[in-house]
């Protein structure tokens, strides 16, 4: 019997990376619902090719446009609330959340509520509400699986190791493109240079990211999250190839790491077939041509994203939230070239500085927060530009 998947988020780089992995596996899946922000002729298209019984549209004017251009089998819903809808139905099995920021945290909770098994990709709510999505997953029974490639690593060093004593967590960063460019030269990059990531091909929020190591940080707290490892036994480490996707060292000194190709169909579909395994049309990887293996610690003076979001963390709280909706702000102020690279941080550390946060934070405080720190971040732009 095929399994039903939804994919929230499935005109992104990882919806699409999904969509190629289900192709591949056409007996064993099947999609019961896509969902996307605006891109409406995507969708469409790939309405006519899955035939899925559910769709929607954050953006209520496209969706309304798609209704009417679209065959009656599917349902078009529209804004966040259909969003939330399409996560929510029973029809699927595994609902895939590859929705970029923030704006994943309501529908995947809505997933988690009916206890659908979930891939996540979409690393922020974590970060924003962490305690609240891994707490529900709890009490109602719903299975987390990890789709962010370090995080995969990770939960495949554990498969037959999860009652070991872990000693730490050594996550593996490329460094991103600007590693070895001199902070003078920071100063001056642009947003296109930012998107050419040297080793992942990703979205383009997370490829700034991946530039500043916030996503780093990020994962530092994506990965405390799914794994209860206290943020100060979570290191990351410069590995410029990506060849080593992460490691666990354990209580004995033994150190346990995944290797693989630099491609998200295989984490994709290691959280869709789990607990099996099956082929993956993925070229495989040869050992003898990634030599060699290379490791640094971070330059955290240089990259200051990766030191905030520690602190984010140890802080707690709507703290991280604060974080999160900082960066995104910042990130897209750089997109739009309105703010330099290196003013990410800044922005990111004044919105931080002038946060109040709220400890043990029910949902509304975080989305409080979230708006708050928006707001803030927006407002530090306009006052020093
Ligand atoms: P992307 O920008 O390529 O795609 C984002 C998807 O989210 C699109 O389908 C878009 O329509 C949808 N979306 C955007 N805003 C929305 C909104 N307000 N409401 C509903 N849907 C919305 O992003 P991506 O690179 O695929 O990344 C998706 C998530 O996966 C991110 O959280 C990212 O950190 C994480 N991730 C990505 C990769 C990667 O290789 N791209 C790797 C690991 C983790
Ligand atoms: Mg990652």
């Amino acid at each position: 019997m095929k399994k039903g998947v939804t994919i929230l988020g499935a005109t992104g780089s990882v919806g699409r990376n999904a969509l190629a992995v289900i192709d591949s596996l056409r007996d064993h899946f099947s999609i019961v619902g896509l969902t996307a922000c605006r891109n409406a002729p995507l969708l469409r298209e790939l309405i006519e090719r899955y035939h899925p019984r559910y769709a929607a549209l954050a953006d209520e004017e496209q969706a309304d446009a798609l209704r009417s251009a679209c065959p009656g089998h599917t349902r078009v819903l529209g804004g966040l609330e259909g969003v939330i809808s399409v996560a929510a139905a029973s029809e699927a099995q595994i609902v895939l959340s590859a929705i970029v920021g923030a704006a994943g945290l309501q529908p995947v909770l809505a997933a988690i509520k009916k206890g659908r098994t979930i891939a996540l990709a979409n690393k922020e709510p974590l970060v924003m509400a962490g305690g609240i999505i891994t707490g529900l997953a709890q009490n109602v029974g719903a299975t987390l699986l990890p789709v962010d490639s370090e995080h995969s690593a990770i939960f495949q060093c554990l498969c037959g190791n999860r009652e070991q004593k872990i000693h730490k967590i050594v996550l593996t960063a490329s460094g991103g493109p600007f590693y070895n460019t001199s902070t003078e030269a920071l100063a001056n990059v642009t947003p296109e240079q930012a998107l050419a990531h040297p080793t992942w091909s990703m979205g383009a929020k997370i490829s700034v990211d991946s530039a500043t190591l916030m996503n780093k940080g990020l994962e530092v707290i994506e990965a405390h999250w799914l794994f209860g490892v206290d943020v100060e036994s979570i290191e990351v480490v410069i590995h410029p190839t990506s060849v080593v996707h992460s490691m666990v060292e354990f209580l004995d000194g033994s150190i346990i790491a995944q290797l693989g190709r630099n491609d998200m169909k295989l984490p994709i579909q290691f959280a869709l077939t789990y607990p099996d395994r099956m082929e993956c049309p993925v070229e495989r990887l040869d050992i003898t041509e990634v030599s060699p293996l290379e490791f640094f610690p971070p330059k955290l003076d240089k990259f200051p994203c990766l030191a905030l979001a520690y602190e984010a963390a140890k802080v707690g709280g709507t703290m991280p939230a604060v974080l999160n909706a900082a960066n995104e702000v910042a990130v897209d102020e750089f997109l739009q070239r309105r703010l330099h690279f290196q003013e990410i941080p800044t922005i990111i550390e004044r919105v931080m500085r002038d946060h109040q946060p709220v400890a043990d934070p029910r949902l509304g405080d975080i989305l409080a927060a979230d708006e708050w720190a928006r707001e803030s971040a927006m407002e530090s732009q306009r006052s020093h530009t």
